[in-house]
């Protein structure tokens, strides 16, 4: 004859700990991993890249920004996170073409360069291929601030920064060049 047994677990297993993301550091500008040009993510589908990705994501939201590339966390890799209106994009070695023609001027900051603004100006759309946070391949075609933030993290795949481009730059105190 067979006695039910009930389960008592004794312990939960610890991952809902394994789980929890972490918040990263986010390097500054004098940081020279910032002026380097990303590697390729070798493998989007690592333990270490989902693991990266859901760090970066809650590295950005603790920060309230809206774009957060890998090197600003220290990783030289070519991926990035954007995270507009309660969505969030993955965008992992990322491509962008069919650039428009028409431009326009933006006021950008840039959680790498603290307390420091300016006007920035760039194409208005763009079309991003790259591959998202489950390994499948997106295609997006990008207006408005979402265009805007994929340029301005693209640029940080690149080591370059928007004070580069920036027309006037802008600190609490009052123009900085
Ligand atoms: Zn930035």
């Amino acid at each position: 004859m067979q006695t039910e047994v009930d389960t008592l677990w004794e312990y939960y297993p610890p991952k809902a700990e394994k789980n929890m993301a972490k918040i990263l550091k986010i390097i500054q500008e004098k940081n020279l991993i910032l002026r380097k040009k990303a590697e390729p993510v070798k493998d989007p589908n690592s333990a270490e890249i989902k693991e990266l990705i859901a760090d970066m994501i809650a590295t950005m939201k603790d920060a309230n920004g809206i774009g957060l590339a890998a090197p600003q966390v220290g990783v030289s890799q070519s991926l990035f996170v954007v995270g507009l209106e309660d969505k969030n994009y993955v965008f992992i070695n990322p491509i962008v073409k069919d650039i428009s023609d028409d431009e326009t001027l933006f006021e950008e900051g840039c959680l790498s360069v603290q307390k420091i603004w300016g006007p920035v100006v760039r194409p208005k759309k763009l079309t991003i291929k790259a591959v998202d946070e489950n390994g499948n391949p997106v295609k997006i075609r990008a207006k408005g601030l979402l265009a805007r933030v994929i340029q301005h993290e693209m640029d940080h795949l690149d080591g370059k920064l928007f004070i580069d481009k920036a027309e006037k730059i802008y600190t609490i105190e009052g123009q900085r060049s």
